[in-house]
């Protein structure tokens, strides 16, 4: 598969919008050769094999319009000022998708943001697009706005209306948007009927009335553009089998459709191995095209336009890859394999385009956000989503996902479209060095690590040498400073890596808090017995965790055992040990914690049960031990307990370094 076949394959497509156009006697949308040349000097791509020549490289640019009346100015790979559309035509991308909302702005006209996004932008998008050679991809939401899984507001001229007359609304609405494009000869390729509509769409929830819009959508596409692919959009794959409950849906009322379509967001939509699975069942099952019609990744972990973002730093989400241009580069086209190794059709990036509207301060992008819709939401939406743009209105929460840097020139990512199928080889580097986190004993002594983890370009894996910023005076400081953790800087493979060392008092024994379930390495001598005695799983016995030891016994003067256990190799020095317990019913008693050195008991504290709740916390101080002498530490328990006998919990053993 060579990347020149892909160009011309553009030329070919280019030619035949061409005649379509003269044909039909409209508007001619003045063409322009384009070749993709995506080679690159830094960026690493693994060649994904056997990509069909039309698999469909798709990036959302929805907010360009909006962006470029804000101010912004895109550029060409070679740093000269170029259409945006042009240098991701250049980089690969073949097909551009746009969101369409009805009727973003409110009673005075006021945009509600998010690119204020009509069929009208479609139209400038799209004309635009079918200049350099690319495939529209109309994305309908049938909202006034944003349209997910969280929310599917029916459009404001359509409210109230029952669902005959909301199914002629769609049909409608399609038909004339799309004859819009058809008269201006956009190249229309596939159009989307809804966005992620997991179980609900326009206003409607039950899938007897969202599967009628589908049908209405579908039937105005048809019509207009025959050879079109209407797709359907779901998000979530993760969600057990909810993809394949969906499509159910859509066969049982035999909804005309051609594409079933998922987004896929690596930090939450779960592993690509699941995404083909789902994906790979819908296809199987019903005979779909399946592909991703949304993706995405972040390249930087900063906000660039002072307005946060939804992926950074930090949190619970899931980082496959590094916030690199390079990990972004890699995401993407992990994504691309995975769809085209069960026969996808396509992969298409989200708003890659959205960068900030200025790098000043948020005062002045503000403005612009509020008069062009240049930011998600701008607090004209209050009207129509009182709830979420209302309150939280605002930039751009993905620019650090955009591939293009804040200052409109692309990044090296982008490249990944036009160089998926040959593969690009450049020496490996280390593209990110995964942070280090070290366990110290505040007693103990520092060794810094000599390697840390590096991940290359080509996403593998390797140790490599770090030096790290921290001088004697720097240690001594931070072992004064007490229990803690203490960030470290260093240097390895040209990049920084960062060390945290965490000073603990570091427990020397094992299975402290008998979370284990098992009794092992500690051991009882039973000296009397106890009816029961053993580590049970009782989150509300327990100290901490949900193990803890357990006695009982039903007999007068019969709970007698020592629980112990013995640390080898410890290093010398002097130690303390601490152990708690609560119990009842135990009559006259001889409980105490001890020490023992080489065989002899070197140091004792007693210790009571009361009654269920009242945990008894003693330590023993000052245990020196030498070089070679094994160290035993347990807790004798004794109960002369009348009646039912004494019983108790036992747990959390420490021994620290003193
Ligand atoms: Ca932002």
């Amino acid at each position: 598969m060579k990347k020149t076949n892909r160009a011309l394959m553009g030329i070919i497509l280019a030619a035949g919008m061409l005649l379509g156009a003269c044909g039909s006697g409209e508007e001619m949308i003045k063409k322009q050769d384009v070749q993709v040349n995506a080679a690159s000097d830094s960026l690493y791509v693994k060649q994904v094999e056997g990509l069909p020549e039309d698999f469909i490289m798709g990036m959302d640019a929805s907010s360009v319009p909006s962006l470029e009346a804000s101010g912004v100015r895109f550029y060409s790979f070679d740093g000269e000022e170029q259409d945006v559309f042009l240098t991701m035509a250049q980089a690969g991308i073949n097909t551009i998708r746009v969101r369409v909302w009805n009727d973003p702005f409110d009673e005075a006209g006021n945009g509600y943001g998010g690119g204020n996004c009509t069929i009208d932008t479609a139209l400038e998008i799209g004309k635009r697009a079918t200049a350099y050679g690319m495939g529209l991809l109309v994305d309908f939401h049938y909202s006034d706005f944003w349209a997910d899984p969280a929310k599917q507001m029916v459009p404001k001229a359509w409210e109230g209306m029952d669902i005959e007359s909301k199914s002629e609304a769609v049909y409608e609405y399609t038909r004339g948007a799309l004859k819009k494009l058809k008269d201006a000869g956009v190249e229309v390729r596939m159009v989307q009927v809804g966005n992620e509509t997991n179980g609900a769409m326009c206003g409607e929830t039950r899938w007897f009335e969202i599967q009628y819009l589908m049908q209405a959508g579908s039937k105005a596409v048809r019509e207009i553009y025959p050879d079109a692919l209407v797709a359907v959009h779901f998000a979530n794959p993760e969600k057990g089998d909810a993809y394949l409950t969906y499509a159910e849906k859509l066969d049982y009322y035999q909804v005309d459709y051609d594409v079933f379509g998922s987004s896929y967001y690596p930090y939450w939509h779960g592993t690509l191995e699941n995404l083909a699975s789902v994906l790979q069942q819908i296809s199987t099952t019903y005979g779909k095209k399946v592909m991703v019609l949304e993706t995405s990744y972040a390249y930087t972990a900063e906000d660039t336009d002072f307005n946060g973002n939804t992926i950074g730093d930090g949190g619970t989400i899931v980082k496959n890859y590094p916030f690199t241009v390079q990990g972004q580069a890699n995401s993407v086209r992990d994504v691309i394999e995975t769809v085209n190794s069960i026969g996808g059709i396509g992969v298409c990036y989200w708003e890659g385009t959205w960068i900030s509207v200025g790098q000043n301060s948020w005062e002045e992008n503000s403005q612009k956000w509020e008069a062009f819709g240049s930011g998600w939401a701008s607090s004209y939406a209050a009207s129509y989503d009182p709830e979420d743009a209302g309150k939280y209105y605002g930039g751009c929460a993905v620019d650090n996902q955009a591939m293009f840097g804040p200052d409109g020139h692309p990044l090296e990512s982008l490249k990944v479209f036009g160089l998926a199928a040959s593969g690009s080889v450049t020496d490996l580097r280390a593209d990110a060095i995964q942070d280090t986190t070290l366990y110290v004993d505040i007693n103990g002594t520092l060794e810094l690590p000599t390697t840390v983890s590096a991940i290359f370009s080509d996403d593998s894996r390797k140790e490599i040498p770090v030096t790290w910023n921290l001088d004697k005076a720097g240690e001594e400081v931070m072992f004064a400073s007490g229990v803690g953790t203490y960030p470290v800087t260093g240097e390895a493979g040209g990049l920084e890596a960062m060390l945290y060392v965490a000073l603990i008092e570091y427990n020397f024994l094992e299975n402290y808090s008998f979370e284990n379930m098992e009794l092992d390495p500690w051991v009882t001598r039973d000296a009397g017995g106890a009816d029961e005695l053993y580590v049970e799983d009782k989150v509300t016995d327990s100290l901490t965790g949900t193990g803890h030891m357990h006695f009982w016994s039903s007999k007068t003067d019969s709970v007698n055992f020592d629980l112990e256990q013995t640390v080898g190799d410890l290093p010398a020095g002097t130690y303390k040990f601490t152990m708690s317990i609560m119990g009842g019913d135990a009559g006259e008693s001889n409980i105490y914690l001890y020490a023992v050195i080489n065989g002899e008991i070197t140091a004792t504290m007693p210790m009571v049960i009361t009654s269920y709740g009242n945990w008894d916390t003693q330590t023993i101080r000052d245990i020196t031990v030498e070089e070679g002498q094994s160290l035993t530490v347990g807790i004798h328990v004794e109960c002369r307990g009348e009646g039912n006998g004494a019983w108790g919990k036992i747990d959390d053993a420490l021994l620290n370094s003193q």
